[in-house]
């Protein structure tokens, strides 16, 4: 970290803060000009953070060098995390392809997707029981029983089983039937639900907020690495921007730039990112390039008819064509679908 003094800062202001920091057993390191003092610290980061030097007179700024993380850092960890369900995998190379239908709406949609998705190459089953939707007039999920509905869907093609936690109070229900607890983008920075999701042992797929910074991303899944849980898997899903032709904007930029900076393995979501059935494909192939871990894809056996995300949904036979076009891809990157055959 480094502060730095006010043009002309007194003696006394540069010493008070000297004096705070080596209180707090950090080294104070002064470069001093003609006209501005900067003092260079070492120490503990989280220490040195919680002094909050710039209110102290004479500080005119504080620059935090270090990142605000660190156990899902590359520094931390160099080798990637591998998360693996089962037959299915994630993570130093392998791919993992996750499909489904926005929410569960019936046995016999769940099982029909299941088997069409396990047929195309998918290796984890999706779908929404409890639904975050914008308007509290909107179909909020069939919750426990759609829990249940999916479980029985993933049993019956033999795939691993990905749904949300929409509020922290849910999270041990939904661990009972789910392989992987998914939290969603409005509940990012739920700090309570990932403090306790960190306690858990199951993996989680945290998806980015609407408006997060690729370090807030990090920080909110260093809560859950740092209680205990250390399966976390993240999902760019597209942020908000002032384009509106698309419903988000996929920040491909942040795939290749979390798989730099975190072993965690990274996905992305073209359905949410997009809103449109036709970008998937292109953005699907597009994620590959950018380094990407994995897919979230939205697919439903009648789309028009979708209670949920219908217009962002693939039908069956176009996500099959999708798989067809995405495995080669992925050999080209040095991956391989994350499912054993
Ligand atoms: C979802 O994946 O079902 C979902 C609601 O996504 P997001 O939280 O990214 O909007
Ligand atoms: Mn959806």
């Amino acid at each position: 970290m480094l502060v730095i003094m006010r043009d002309h800062a007194s003696r006394d202001q540069v010493q008070h803060v000297v004096d705070m920091l080596s209180e707090a057993g950090a080294e104070a390191h002064l470069s001093e000009g003609e006209v501005k003092t900067i003092i260079g610290v070492i120490g503990d980061r989280e220490i040195i953070y919680s002094l909050e030097l710039e209110g102290l007179p004479g500080v005119e700024q504080v620059i935090r060098v270090l990142k605000p993380f660190k156990l899902v850092g590359r520094d931390f960890q160099p080798e990637d995390t591998v998360v693996k369900l089962g037959a299915s995998s994630i993570g130093g190379g392998a791919f993992a392809v996750i499909a489904g239908p926005c929410s569960i709406e019936s046995e016999e949609q769940m099982l029909a997707t299941a088997r069409a998705v396990k047929a195309a190459g998918a290796t984890m089953l999706r779908g929404g029981a409890f639904k975050p939707r914008t308007s509290p007039y909107a179909f909020q999920g069939m919750g426990v029983e759609g829990l249940k509905l999916l479980r029985a869907a993933g049993d019956a093609v033999g795939l691993p089983v990905v749904t949300e936690v929409l509020d922290v109070r849910d999270a041990a229900v939904v661990a009972e039937h789910a392989d992987i607890l998914q939290v969603g983008a409005r509940n990012m920075q739920n700090f309570m639900m990932l403090d306790e999701l960190g306690t858990m042992r199951k993996p989680i797929l945290l998806k980015r907020g609407l408006a997060a910074t690729i370090e807030e991303l990090l920080s909110a899944a260093e809560y859950v690495l740092k209680g205990g849980n250390r399966d976390v898997i993240l999902c760019e899903r597209g942020i908000r921007t002032f384009e509106t032709y698309t419903r988000n904007t996929l920040d491909l930029a942040a795939v290749s730039a979390l798989k730099s900076l975190t072993h965690l393995p990274v996905i992305s979501d073209p359905s949410h990112a997009t809103g449109r059935r036709d970008l998937i494909a292109p953005m699907a192939k597009a994620s590959v390039a950018a380094g990407a871990d994995g897919l979230m894809i939205e697919v439903h056996p009648d789309p028009e008819r979708a209670r949920c995300d219908g217009p962002q949904s693939l039908t069956p036979a176009d996500f099959g064509t999708l798989m067809e076009q995405l495995v080669p891809r992925l050999a080209v990157e040095g991956k391989h679908l994350g499912i054993a055959s």
